[in-house]
């Protein structure tokens, strides 16, 4: 096997941008993900409805269309599937980029394959689009890795008739809580802040207000959660404490980038807001060669860079190169 051109590192929509650019510019990109294609979409609710329309969310000026105003899960996955096959992206799943050594124009990308393996990729360039979605930020409280604790909400069936807490105020507690609610789970939201975020999508904040409203969804404000047991969470406000009954906490606290991963790299961070140093009209970091692409650049501010945004990135390092 040669030296690739570029490696993209994390098979999300930014990294098969990035690719599918440099693949039009005449170089030979490869793509590796430790998942599947476009892992974290993948591992959205399974319903999720995006906030964006179509043409939005579209890479390599190819055309997405939906069956409603805006397009749900689903049809992403199939879209950026498509995507790389039509610019027949060369892409290794299911291997996780463990390190990367040598400099720029001789890197060596190594990876742990499914079955343990080690594998080793040259590349003159490499491009870091690893998203957000694999690390949640946890409450960091007693009982927050029982098995009935999850950051992640997939589906609402399992738990009818049964109580549910959720644990968050942004968009994925309040369309989390919803969804439970309507399908006949018994459904507490507890939320730290006063109000929920100010960034709900707008046909959600309404729904949300309306059932709080109405007690179908019950919510706690300005309360904060203590510990989680095996059928209960513990829970502080101006009240005193208090213990919810839980078959299933969901804790939907927000994610942020792999920051350990970026440091091995050799690229700085900004002690506070975790993004990383980098030229904003190349995105090369302060390493040469290693240029960062989609929600990575945001640091902790992970609502500044999304799908939308994100997918020009790659166009911008691809253009950096040519030059
Ligand atoms: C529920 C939800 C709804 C959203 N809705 C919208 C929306 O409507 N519109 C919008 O624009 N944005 C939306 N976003 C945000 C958007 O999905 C993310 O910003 C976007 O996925 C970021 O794309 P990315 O390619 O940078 O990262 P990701 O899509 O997260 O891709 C990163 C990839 O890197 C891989 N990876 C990580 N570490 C390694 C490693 N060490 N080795 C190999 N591979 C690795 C991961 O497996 C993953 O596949 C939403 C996010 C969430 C959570």
């Amino acid at each position: 096997m040669g030296t690739y051109d570029i490696i993209c590192i994390g098979a999300g929509p930014t990294g098969l941008a990035c690719a599918i650019e440099a693949k039009r510019a005449g170089m030979t990109p490869l793509v590796i993900d430790k998942g599947c294609l476009c892992n974290s979409i993948y591992h959205y609710p399974v319903n999720m409805v995006f906030f964006t329309t179509p043409e939005l969310l579209e890479i390599g000026d190819l055309p997405l269309v939906s069956a409603a105003e805006k397009p749900v899960r689903v049809e992403a996955l199939k879209y950026y599937r498509k995507a790389a096959e039509y610019y027949g992206l060369e892409v290794r799943l299911f291997e996780r980029v463990l390190r990367v050594d040598g400099h720029d124009g001789h890197f060596t990308v190594v990876t742990q394959t499914a079955k343990g393996g080690e594998e080793r990729y040259s590349s003159k360039k490499i491009s870091v689009a690893t998203g957000y979605y694999d690390l949640p930020n946890v409450m960091d409280i007693p009982g927050e890795n029982l098995p009935h604790v999850s950051h992640y909400y997939t589906e609402p069936y399992e738990f009818w008739n049964e109580d549910v807490v959720v644990i968050g105020g942004k968009n994925s507690a309040a369309e989390a809580a919803l969804d439970l609610y309507r399908n006949g789970a018994r459904v507490t939201l507890v939320h730290r802040k006063a109000e929920l975020g100010s960034t709900i999508k707008y046909w959600v904040r309404p729904d949300i207000e309306n059932r709080i409203k109405a007690s179908q969804v019950k919510a706690l404000f300005e309360t904060r959660v203590k510990q989680i047991t095996g059928d209960e969470v513990l829970v502080e406000n101006g009240n005193g404490e208090t213990r919810l009954p839980a078959k299933q906490v969901f804790a939907l606290t927000g994610y942020h980038p792999d920051f350990t991963f970026i440091e091995s790299l050799g690229v700085h961070l900004d002690p506070e807001t975790r993004k990383p140093a980098l030229d904003p009209n190349t995105l090369e970091s302060n390493v040469p060669g290693i240029h960062l692409a989609g929600v990575v650049i945001g640091g902790r501010h992970t609502s500044e860079i999304f799908i939308e945004n994100g997918r020009f990135h790659g166009k911008q390092i691809i253009e950096s190169l040519k030059a």
